[in-house]
């Protein structure tokens, strides 16, 4: 491994990678060394195209988009599998995948309930679970939950998020003590408010006032968020296991 490529030769799967921060997790993961595999769900014209220009760019290193619905413990179960059927080695899970359902809970109807947290907090069990033994048995690996500053501080009209984002915290500080022993490291990245599809569905007017709530005046980018994600992913953070890592340009909600 050099300084350059923390990443060099490894195996790593992302969810939700085909847009927003899980493409810049993927694309940063390959400039860093790694062979890719990343799940997409409905935007696969996007998840093609997207592997193709990142599997141009970096020869000899393989990128693969597989369709999973991560809400779904089947589905999830075959995307594990293919992942690791493609991969040399794998070595680090990114659980991305997320969804906003936005409403007051007083409105909020059971259906946006179920899919908020079948993507975002079922997704850790479905997604986790036939791939954690693998970095168990060969003791090394890291996994990254993407949690959200939604989940460690609570935001009106997203109880369901918050609810599901504050389940990823407890998930990953309870793993980590399950599987530090066996050299795997579980940690949590919560963002703040990053410039994706996800926010940029915010009316301006509330975007204008979550960014007076932001010391710089300003949302993240997805990369900024990419590179404390590989860096989790990456040895260099081996002796960091269990924290939720907040980053939200010092958002005070
Ligand atoms: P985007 O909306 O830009 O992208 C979401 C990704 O998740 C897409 O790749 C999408 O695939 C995938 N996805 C959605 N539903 C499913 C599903 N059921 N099964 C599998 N994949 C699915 O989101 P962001 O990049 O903004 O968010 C990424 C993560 O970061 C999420 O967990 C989100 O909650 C979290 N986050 C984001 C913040 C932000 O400000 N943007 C702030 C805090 C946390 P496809 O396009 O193919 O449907």
């Amino acid at each position: 491994m050099t300084d350059a490529f923390p990443l060099d030769g490894r195996g790593v799967v992302v969810t939700g990678g085909s847009r927003g921060i899980g493409a810049a997790v993927v694309r940063l993961a390959l400039e860093q060394g790694a062979d890719v595999v990343f799940g997409y769900h409905s935007g696969e014209e996007r998840a093609r195209a997207l592997a193709e220009e990142l599997s141009a760019a970096h020869p000899g290193r393989r990128c693969t988009p597989l369709r999973v619905d991560v809400a779904d413990a089947a589905d999830a179960g075959r995307f594990a599998a293919t992942a690791l059927d493609r991969l040399d080695r794998f070595d680090a899970l990114v659980n991305n995948a997320g969804v906003t359902r936005d409403t007051l809970f007083a409105r909020m109807a059971p259906r946006q309930w179920h899919e908020v947290i079948g993507t975002n907090l079922d997704s850790m069990y479905t997604v986790t679970k036939p791939l954690l033994m693998p970095l168990v048995k060969q003791r090394s690996g890291a996994v990254v939950n993407i949690a959200s500053s939604s989940g460690l501080h609570g935001i009106p009209g997203q109880t369901a998020y918050s609810a599901a984002k504050a389940g990823v915290v407890g998930f990953t500080k309870a793993l980590a003590k399950e599987v530090g022993s066996r050299g795997v490291t579980v940690n949590a990245v919560a963002p703040g408010l990053i410039e994706t599809d996800m926010t940029a569905a915010i009316p301006e007017d509330k975007a204008d006032f979550l960014k007076s709530l932001i010391p710089g005046h300003a949302f993240g980018t997805p990369e900024d968020v990419a590179h404390l994600v590989c860096f989790l992913a990456s040895e260099r953070a081996r002796y960091i296991t269990g924290q939720a890592i907040e980053i939200a340009g010092g958002l005070v909600v």
